[in-house]
């Protein structure tokens, strides 16, 4: 410690039984007496008018003051009084003196923006079309319910001819200033004014539409243009069709997330379309003509003779078209041999016979496997 440090009882000139009302009487006295704007460049005064605080600092706080009756300044004065933070440098009047210290602002007006400008939430919404709307594209109309702004007021919340008004608790800076005295100096929280909800202003006249909120629940219709090629599980985002902004901000986007419903016979591999087609038995063994389906519509396909079970047919840009270009994707035609059921006894008959006539050229692959087969248990 520097110096000898002075009694704060002393100092607010009160006796040590002195009560709250009695210290802060004294305080207020003192602290008009010695306040710096009365004193300009006064170190005297201005050394005076900090002991002042620092004195009733501790004094008007119950807790201190019973650590400083116990113990002195030691109880209470941990590290000096270095961290106090003066007042000269602080742009209050001597008018507002008191409103600074019971609850007013130390530091004046701040640059704290209240109700900056804000944008509006993101809505999303989930969109089921069909196969052929996906590859094709399609305009469809949606319902969203979402907040707008409502047209009675603008979107103000004030009944129409009529204004909010500045918020008389945080003077319209939305925010309010606790300031504590402790012995380490000022220490000032802010918090969000509770009477206006930091907005600095308040609706008086509410809106009879709105009830002040200056929005509405909507449901609206929307259009929305599907391109052609989209898959499942992609996203159409509409810029600003998501709820409004606060306080002149953007409104949000509105995300479509696409649910392509399956098809019956078509399935699709980026934007290739595959389409798996039975085939009988005798259709594979000696060629066929098919009516195949395509996106567009049925078309004859040929097979050739001796076509295998899992053969795949390309269509060249018989498939969807890309969803930056105009390139199509293919067509694949996956053929499947069915194996005859629910034989009749002379269909049987003639099937016996047709194995009968049939060597093993007629299945080469069979013809190949056995080979291979003897050969592996005969080493
Ligand atoms: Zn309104
Ligand atoms: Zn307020």
């Amino acid at each position: 410690m520097p110096e000898q440090k002075r009694d704060y009882y002393e100092i607010l000139g009160v006796s040590r039984d002195a009560d709250e009302n009695e210290i802060k009487k004294a305080y207020r006295k003192l602290a008009k007496q010695y306040h710096p704007d009365l004193h300009p460049n006064d170190k005297e005064a201005e050394a005076k008018f900090k002991e002042i605080n620092e004195a009733y600092a501790v004094l008007s706080d119950p807790q201190k003051r019973k650590q400083y009756d116990m113990y002195g300044h030691s109880g209470v004065d941990g590290t000096g009084f270095e961290g106090f933070s003066g007042f000269g440098g602080f742009d209050f009047g001597f008018e507002d003196i008191f409103d600074t210290f019971f609850g007013g602002s130390p530091f004046g007006r701040t640059s704290h923006r209240r109700s900056a400008p804000k944008r509006g939430s993101d809505l999303k919404y989930t969109l089921e079309i069909s196969f052929t709307e996906a590859a094709f594209g399609t305009t469809k109309e949606i319902n969203v319910t979402r907040m707008q702004l409502c047209n009675v007021c603008g979107g103000s919340g004030s009944k129409p001819g009529t204004r909010p008004e500045t918020c008389r608790y945080c003077n319209g800076t939305g925010q309010i200033r606790h300031v504590h005295a402790t012995p380490f100096g000022q220490v000032v929280n802010m918090r969000t004014c509770e009477y206006c909800h930091g907005e600095g202003t308040v609706i008086t006249n509410p809106c009879s539409e709105c009830h002040g909120s200056g929005r509405v629940k909507k449901t609206s219709k929307i259009s929305i243009n599907i391109p052609a090629g989209i898959d499942n599980g992609q996203t159409i985002s509409l810029r600003g069709e998501g709820e409004p902004g606060f306080n002149g901000g953007p409104p949000g986007d509105l995300y479509v997330n696409i649910r392509v419903k399956p098809h019956p016979i078509f399935s699709r591999e980026g934007y290739d379309v595959i389409c798996e087609i039975p085939i009988t038995f005798t259709q594979a063994a000696l060629g066929a003509e098919l009516e195949i389906p395509t996106l567009e519509g049925t078309m004859k396909f040929t097979i050739p003779e001796g076509t295998q079970t899992g053969t795949v047919f390309r269509l060249k840009n018989k498939g969807i078209k890309h969803l930056r270009s105009n390139a199509r994707g293919d067509q694949l035609i996956k053929v499947h041999v069915e194996v005859p059921t629910k034989l009749s006894a002379k269909q049987k008959e003639l099937l016996k016979q047709f194995a009968e006539i049939s060597g093993d050229e007629v299945f080469q692959q069979r013809k190949s496997f056995f080979e291979k087969m003897k050969e592996y248990f005969n080493k």
